[in-house]
């Protein structure tokens, strides 16, 4: 543990990981992480996992199978509450370069992802894995679902707990996308509270917000979409204070949804032939028109059409 001054006890200065995981850890909120608080959360499945029910992201109206942190096995906590002592669980489950390229149109002008899935992260706190792309655009270009779905978690607020600023998390049951398991799009740094609700059915294109910088530190970043994409063959979630993690959940590099079929996995992508691994990109243009037009998948941003 990182008790520094040996009194037994983790405060928040003595704790060098990301705040939400403290967060989560610390059950009786005292600002102060102990053995009792570290054995019920990593053995006993979260320690705050009966509050969370109510709690989730400040917008959690839901209906669909939403379950508690007990739900979620150790594999699936230590990927995604991205421990770094657990990152070989995290490759585990996906979070690794996955040699994918996307293949953007000629005749349209698509925001591009400027800081790949799978890289070193280039926040603040070292050796953490990307886990989603960046893609940078305007501020306030309008952010769209990916996809037909549901809104099944918003966080509202720049700042707090929330790990990436604002954010909407859909998910699309393999009816919506054509692939057999449940995908999870996670958009992110929104300028303005996205303009959805929990609970609401999206269509493919949907307007969720405006892009920005919500959440991300410094003042070099230009705005983005961090997109981050999880798959499971389980309909079930949990949605915490800080993240929603998929019942058995991997993540996947988002260019990997644009192959349109299984495999999706990264170890997967990582066995494809060279020219398999070039990805075109399904997108909406600025007239309305999808390209290809029965895409079920699209660019998160519109591509301006030449
Ligand atoms: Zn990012």
């Amino acid at each position: 543990m990182n008790d520094s001054d040996g009194d037994g006890k983790v405060s928040r200065d003595e704790w060098r990981k990301s705040g939400d995981i403290f967060d989560a850890i610390d059950a009786d909120e005292d600002g102060y992480l102990t053995v009792r608080e570290f054995k019920a959360f990593f053995e006993g499945g979260g320690a705050k996992s009966k509050r969370k029910k109510q709690a989730c992201g400040g917008d959690a109206s839901s209906g669909g199978p939403k379950v508690g942190l007990d739900a979620i096995d150790q594999t699936t906590k230590g990927a995604f509450f991205a421990k770094l002592e657990q990152m070989d669980v995290q490759r585990q489950r996906g979070l690794l370069e996955s040699g994918l390229v996307p293949v953007y149109p000629d005749n349209a002008d698509c925001p591009e992802i400027d800081h790949p899935f799978g890289e070193p992260w280039r926040g603040p706190v070292p050796n953490r894995i990307h886990s989603g792309a960046d893609i940078p655009a305007g501020w306030d270009a309008p952010l769209h679902a990916m996809a037909d779905g549901e809104v099944i978690a918003i966080y509202r607020e720049g700042g707090g707990k929330s790990f990436r600023g604002r954010q909407v998390i859909m998910r699309h049951t393999p009816e919506d996308t054509g692939l057999p398991v449940y995908v999870y799009t996670l958009q992110s740094h929104f300028n303005a509270p996205p303009e959805v609700h929990v609970g609401q059915r999206l269509k493919m294109g949907d307007y969720l917000g405006p892009n920005g910088k919500s959440g991300v530190p410094g003042k070099r970043r230009q705005p983005h979409n961090h997109l981050t994409v999880n798959i499971s063959t389980s309909p079930n979630y949990v949605v915490t204070d800080s993240l929603v993690i998929p019942v058995d959940g991997h993540f996947i590099d988002p260019v990997a949804l644009f192959r349109g079929e299984t495999p999706l996995d990264t170890h997967a992508m990582l066995a494809l032939a060279e020219d398999e691994r070039r990805v075109k990109i399904a997108y909406r243009d600025d007239k309305g028109n999808t390209h290809p037009p029965d895409a079920k998948i699209i660019w998160p941003f519109v591509c301006e059409a030449d």
